[in-house]
């Protein structure tokens, strides 16, 4: 992730009028910070996780086994990028739970964390954090499945391995999103919700500019609704991630995330450095944004869909 100038020139995507759907529901159904902080204690546990690693093996099998057991239609996408380092194999893992529609909406997280040779990197919120919020809410949507179908997408490679740039970031998301241009699924997809650094103990969600602008209105607005709005209060900024490959290829796509350069802004100390460590995460950051999500996705599908 990187921040830059870019423009996107953005398709319309027309929402239906609002209507506040969001039922009570009980607690069970609300995204748990505390669960989602215990998986991203599980995923420190493994060490760094860059692509090609034996971690990042044992944390795909770690997810596929969550996933499988929650329902969800687990897939692997394998390819092999060339790289400033030569060819290095990478995994995207997909996890599918079939709604009563074809439309589908997706959530996506880096599970990959970025290789440093000098030192050890956790990732707990640059890596961590995203995954941790999306395996949360793969339990809340299996106990209150949408009508859409429900896709997570968890890409590797999102880290460059030697310096940033178009040529060196995002593969696994790029390589996800072509495959589905190329197989159709991708003119199905309503909207892509990118989580990535959402657990920083004193958290501010930016409002970031590339991403689409009816759902940087739905996302503020759920969380001014759930009370969060201090949380949502990041400074508006551009920034290169996951989210882009979708905007490129049409979708609509939104990217969450805690990073801000500007003076009012927070871009956290110990990004890519060693103290990147579990402690700097909070359950209560994970909650507001995954409650927040939570509530997105609801909408979305209540107003999209007839
Ligand atoms: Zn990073």
């Amino acid at each position: 992730m990187f921040v830059s100038r870019l423009k996107l020139v953005l398709g319309i995507f027309v929402m239906l009028s609002v209507v506040a759907g969001c039922r009570g529901g009980e607690s069970a159904e609300l995204f748990s910070g505390e669960r989602a902080l215990q998986h991203v204690r599980t995923q420190v546990l493994l060490g760094p996780r860059p692509p090609g690693s034996e971690a990042s093996g044992r944390l795909r099998s770690w997810l596929r086994s969550e996933l499988e057991k929650l329902g969800f239609v687990v897939q692997e996408q394998r390819f092999t990028p060339r790289t400033p380092l030569g060819p290095i194999p990478m995994v995207n893992l997909v996890a599918t739970l079939p709604g009563t529609s074809d439309r589908t909406l997706v959530l996506g997280a880096h599970a990959d964390t970025k290789r440093f040779e000098d030192f050890e990197f956790l990732g707990a919120n640059d890596g961590a954090s995203g995954v941790a919020a999306l395996l949360e809410l793969a339990r809340v949507f299996r106990l209150r499945p949408l009508r859409h179908t429900l896709k997570l997408a968890f890409f590797d490679g999102e880290e460059a391995l030697v310096e940033w740039g178009p040529e060196d970031s995002l593969y696994g998301s790029t390589h996800l999103v072509e495959s589905w241009v190329d197989s159709g699924l991708a003119r199905k997809i309503s909207a892509a919700f990118i989580l990535d650094m959402v657990g920083d103990r004193n958290l501010q969600v930016i409002d970031e500019v590339n991403s689409h602008p009816q759902l940087r209105v739905l996302l503020r607005e759920e969380a001014t609704r759930l009370g969060y709005s201090r949380v949502f209060s990041g400074p508006e900024q551009g920034v290169d991630d996951d989210h882009v490959p979708f905007l490129m290829a049409g979708i609509p796509a939104i990217d969450v995330i805690g990073f801000a350069t500007s003076p009012e802004g927070v871009v956290p100390s110990y990004w890519h450095t060693s103290e990147d460590t579990l402690d700097k995460v909070s359950a209560s950051s994970l909650q507001a944004v995954g409650r927040t999500v939570q509530a997105c996705l609801r909408r979305l599908d209540q107003e999209l869909l007839p």
